[in-house]
C-alpha cells in the first residue's frame, strides 16, 4: 500500500484512532553527502543532497496500526 504524502494544504489523520500529531515514518532516501574528515579521522557532514526520496511506511504512534492513514486539510488552509 502506498502512503499518500501530506502537502501544504493536508495532513495526516490515522484512520483508526484520530491520531494527527505523532507517526513512525519509514522512510528510504538516495543521498550524496559531502564528507569532510578532521585530521584526527572523525567525519562531519557538511552538505547533504536529496537525489530521491519515498515514504516506504506510517506507523501510528498511539494505536500502532500501520499504514492506516488518510490526507485530512490542514486547520485554515485553503481548499
Ligand atoms: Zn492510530
Amino acid at each position: 500500500m502506498t502512503v499518500p504524502a501530506p502537502t501544504d494544504g493536508t495532513r495526516w489523520r490515522c484512520t483508526l484512532c484520530g491520531n494527527l500529531t505523532r507517526f513512525d515514518v519509514t522512510r528510504s532516501s538516495k543521498v550524496v553527502e559531502y564528507v569532510h574528515l578532521d585530521l584526527g579521522g572523525a567525519p562531519t557532514v557538511e552538505e547533504c543532497d536529496v537525489l530521491s526520496e519515498s515514504i516506504e511506511s506510517v506507523r501510528c504512534r498511539w494505536c500502532d496500526a500501520v499504514d492506516e492513514v488518510e490526507l485530512v486539510d490542514r486547520p485554515g488552509a485553503q481548499v
